[in-house]
């Protein structure tokens, strides 16, 4: 069993970190707010006193914070990460951040000789909770290895997508997708509105030719023929529009790097922050449907 330190004790980081605990595995976790410590201490970890503490003490060390510029705060501070962390620890990102952040801390981990994976996720809150989120993972294989059954521990799909950074690259590629084929599908629901065509019978015929797509079959962005779908609650979040519009903001900085033509992906990312501005960044991502009924 491994001593691991977690920092960033959140929604997504607290129910991870109790899975590693009900594991066997001793954690010490730190966060900026006291909140996500007091949970896991209630669950048979430890609180660290600060980042250095939680780095100095473990032989794994995973982070979870909401963006690109706390990684680059918590892992290359004097007092952060890679300065305090023993040689050995294999550091362990699973934020979601942009491709060029995740490339930086990486190579600065590697020249102190310290192993780093980015290990994105996908499954909210609720697959953090059952332990059945998707890792995908840039890095070394030798790395990969040593984390897999860490990662089997806190998820169920684990895929070893590349070197440093192609983690997060599999990530805003994967939301850019999920992004405009929401759209698409709401789209697809509001012209049929227009057109009379009864929205069951759009699903039925839909869901077995080839408009069929994850948006449609299992979020369905109206009620009624996926009961499990936010839709049926209100959009009641799952997966929130303001998370969505991040993810579309990483993809959007990664094309314009990158020089590629994501002309959709831009279409998607200014109507999420519509959506978003119109005070509706808390509600289920497949709310839009909302923003394009009009
Ligand atoms: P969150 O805001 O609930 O948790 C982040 C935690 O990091 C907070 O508790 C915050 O206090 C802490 N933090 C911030 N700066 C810190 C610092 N310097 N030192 C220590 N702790 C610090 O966010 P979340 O929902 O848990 O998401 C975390 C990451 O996972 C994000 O990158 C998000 O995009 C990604 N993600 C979230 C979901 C989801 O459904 N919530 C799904 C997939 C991926």
């Amino acid at each position: 069993m491994a001593k691991i330190g977690f920092i960033g004790l959140g929604n997504m980081g607290v129910p991870m970190a109790l899975n590693l605990i009900k594991a066997g595995h001793a954690v010490a976790g730190f966060d900026v707010s006291p909140k996500g410590m007091d949970a896991l201490k209630s669950a048979g970890g430890s609180a660290a006193g600060d980042v250095a503490a939680a780095a100095g003490t473990s032989e794994v060390l995973i982070t979870m914070l909401p963006a690109g510029k706390h990684v680059r705060e918590v892992y290359l501070g004097a007092d952060g990460v890679i300065a305090k962390a023993k040689p050995g620890t294999l550091l362990i990102d699973c934020s979601t951040i942009d491709v060029e952040t995740a490339r930086v801390v990486a190579a600065a981990a590697a020249a102190k000789g310290l192993a780093m994976l980015d290990a994105p996720v996908s499954g909210g809150v609720g697959g953090a909770v059952a332990g059945t989120l998707t890792f995908m993972v840039g890095g070394s294989e030798e790395a990969f290895t040593r984390a897999a059954p860490l990662f089997a521990t806190m998820g169920k799909n684990v895929v070893h997508a590349g070197q440093a950074g192609a983690g997060q690259a599999a990530k805003i590629c994967n939301n850019m997708i999920l992004g405009i084929s929401m759209i698409a599908v709401s789209e697809a629901f509001v012209l049929a509105e227009k057109l009379g065509l009864d929205k069951q019978k759009l699903f039925d015929i839909s869901s077995k030719s080839s408009g069929q797509c994850w948006s449609l079959t299992s979020y369905c962005p109206v009620p009624g023929p996926v009961p499990t779908s936010p839709a049926n609650r209100d959009y009641l979040a799952g997966f929130t529009a303001a998370m969505m519009l991040k993810d579309l903001k990483l993809a959007q900085d990664a094309a314009r790097a990158g020089k590629a033509n994501t002309a959709l992906g831009a279409k998607a990312a200014a109507i999420y922050e519509r959506y978003v501005a119109s005070g509706e960044g808390g509600r289920d991502f497949s709310g839009v449907i909302r923003f394009v009924r009009g």
